[in-house]
């Protein structure tokens, strides 16, 4: 199977002939179709799987395949991950898989200076990248503006969970709105995820690899 197969725009089958991907991975051939559809994603991926990907390009895809609404841009897409090295991780194959597209990712996440942080969401992201933590303090400053995200990613759910993050998680959630589309990543699916899926998601399709 080739990503063409998949149903990639070419802009997206551009960058990724540029990273020098040529075959998908068993994750990636499972949910790219699915996610392209439009529905929930419930997925079990370790890390190493390719799962970035399986979420990254069906999420561009949507997003670019929209005139964003007038007047200054707001995110589109929210990416929730429990740790800054992930965040980042997923924020450079975001733009990288956006190279041929005019698609703007930022990455928000504690332990930095809110300055920088604060400029670029001012200037205007489609998707935000963000440890919930830190998102929480935007929130409290208003200086994010979720009330336009239309797909939601919870990356390595478990772990988010493990590092106590479920209430940030609900106040974020809280904020989206209702009509959008839900991809949830965990290595595992044990009941606490079944739960965050049951309450947050509109049946899911399942993908395990
Ligand atoms: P991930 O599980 O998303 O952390 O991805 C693991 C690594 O595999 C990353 O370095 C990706 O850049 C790489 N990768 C993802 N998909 C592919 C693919 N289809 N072919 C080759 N490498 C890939």
């Amino acid at each position: 199977m080739s990503f063409e197969s998949l149903g990639l725009s070419p802009a997206l089958l551009r960058a990724l002939a540029d990273q020098g991907y040529t075959t998908p991975t068993p994750i990636q051939l499972q949910a790219i179709p699915l996610a392209l559809d439009g529905g929930d994603l419930l997925a079990g991926a370790q890390t190493g799987t390719g799962k970035t990907a399986a979420f990254a390009l069906p999420l561009l895809q949507r997003l670019a395949a929209q005139t964003p609404a007038r007047g200054p841009r707001r995110p589109r897409a929210l990416v929730l991950a429990p740790t800054r090295e992930l965040a980042l991780q997923v924020h450079e194959n975001l733009r990288a898989y956006a190279r041929h597209l005019s698609i703007h990712a930022t990455a928000i996440f504690g332990g930095a200076g809110m300055g920088p942080q604060l400029d670029q969401l001012r200037r205007g992201v489609d998707v935000v990248v963000a440890t919930p933590g830190r998102l929480i303090d935007h929130l409290d400053r208003r200086s994010v503006d979720l009330s336009g995200v239309e797909v939601l990613v919870l990356d390595e759910a478990d772990r988010m969970l493990d590092m106590g993050f479920l209430p940030a998680i609900r106040r974020i959630l809280g904020t989206l709105p209702k009509q959008r589309q839900t991809m949830l990543f965990s290595a595992t699916f044990e009941a606490r995820i079944k739960d965050l899926a049951q309450q947050f998601m509109r049946n899911p399709r399942e993908v395990q690899v």
